[in-house]
């Protein structure tokens, strides 16, 4: 095997799906609706199914023509800044792939990656893969014993000590996952102006956007002064229509960065699929629905702290796991209710520090809502 793979085998949504399933348990882990999307979605879906022969074909390596039009005539408008279609944007299978592209593009060996904690996990074994540092630093939870995502914030002298001469990027997630944080407008100013300050890139995996409580405004880093040029905008058709399987997602960019992820992409996939692009594409030019208050109901996590739990886990086989991943084999297993531990959005360093919460995933149908409620008040 390749070194590359060494040290990045594990995975936490491969571990703790398949928990879930071989214990039945009510699923509020992975982070997927158990309902269907919106009624247009799927109509849009069938209508680029039936759409002709050249839907079941290749198409436009970089993007499907229908879907990079409406990407860049949708945000031109959000970001306030004129979005090329052809130069300024990239169709990727899934954020994921967009966050692949973003890390194998632009980080060499040896240069330093800033990841925010808590992160999604796939952040760290992608920087790995190319050789990069990652270098970590903390939300914390500014009251003791908070109940609100806003309370936990980046500590400007903290961040501040991260940035080095070998510093290349930033990556930030806003709506966070797994904490439900939206970061405002002077949060994101402040990691700017150190953006500006160093010359360094800053990739942000907003694939939550439109998932904000109200109130919440999401602002986009990328719509801030002299940030266009240098912030790599990661979007996700799958959260934000409800259908995580049809994996289609995209960077938005400077054509200067864009350019060299289109390097690694066509030499990669060359393109995602086409009926999947062209319904994504006839999503948003339903835009009325997307920026509708009822798409705002709320985003997908919320964290519990279980640190006042007591728990006998009793269980020999998990005995050197971090005491969140016990909790939850263990509340799968004997209550049959799936969660995700919070640890496994930290770095190893960091992550005693966070081993008391659970992360639940909750757009999921009443019917599944209403069984882990049962759970949970039978056993308190
Ligand atoms: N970033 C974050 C923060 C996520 O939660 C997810 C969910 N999988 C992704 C990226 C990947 O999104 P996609 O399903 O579009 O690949
Ligand atoms: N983004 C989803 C979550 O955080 C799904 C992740 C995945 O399946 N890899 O749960």
């Amino acid at each position: 095997h390749a070194r590359r793979t060494e040290g990045v085998d594990k995975n936490v949504w491969v571990e703790f799906t398949q928990l879930a399933a071989d214990y039945k348990a009510v699923n509020l882990g992975q982070g997927f609706p158990d309902f269907s999307p919106p009624k247009f979605v799927q109509e849009a879906f069938c209508d680029a199914v039936n759409g002709g022969p050249q839907m079941h074909q290749y198409t436009r390596a970089f993007g499907h023509p229908r879907l990079v039009q409406s990407l860049a005539t949708f945000f031109s408008r959000v970001t306030g800044h004129e979005i090329d279609p052809l130069e300024d944007v990239l169709v990727t299978v899934g954020a994921y792939q967009a966050l692949f592209c973003a890390f194998q593009a632009l980080i060499d060996e040896g240069d330093e990656v800033i990841i925010v904690e808590p992160f999604f996990d796939c952040y760290q074994p992608m920087v790995k893969m190319v050789g990069g540092k990652e270098v970590y630093v903390p939300l914390r939870p500014k009251v003791e014993g908070s109940l609100s995502s806003a309370d936990w914030t980046l500590s400007a002298e903290e961040l501040a000590s991260k940035f080095t001469p070998r510093t290349k990027a930033i990556v930030i997630n806003t709506p966070n996952n797994p904490l439900g944080k939206v970061y405002k407008t002077e949060e994101l100013q402040m990691i700017a102006d150190l953006c500006i300050k160093h010359d360094v890139l800053c990739i942000s995996d907003e694939v939550y956007e439109w998932l904000t409580y109200d109130g919440n405004k999401h602002v986009k880093i990328a719509s801030l002064p002299g940030m266009w040029e240098r912030t790599i905008t990661i979007g996700s058709g799958g959260k934000t229509f409800s259908a995580t399987g049809w994996k289609v997602g995209w960077v938005i960019s400077s054509g200067r960065i864009i350019k060299h992820m289109k390097t690694i992409f066509q030499n990669c996939v060359y393109h995602c699929p086409t009926a999947a692009q062209e319904a994504v594409a006839r999503g948003f030019e339903r835009e009325a629905w997307v920026c509708s208050p009822s798409c705002r109901r709320g985003g997908y996590f919320m964290i519990a702290d279980i640190s006042s739990v007591k728990v006998d886990f009793n269980d020999d086989s998990t005995k050197d796991e971090s005491y969140d991943y016990r909790f939850v084999k263990w509340l799968t297993k004997e209550k049959g209710l799936a969660t995700i531990p919070v640890s496994a959005f930290y770095s190893p360093e960091h992550g005693k520090e966070f081993d008391k919460y659970v992360r639940f995933c909750f757009v999921k149908e009443e019917a599944t809502l209403d069984a882990a409620e049962q759970i949970l008040r039978k056993w308190s």
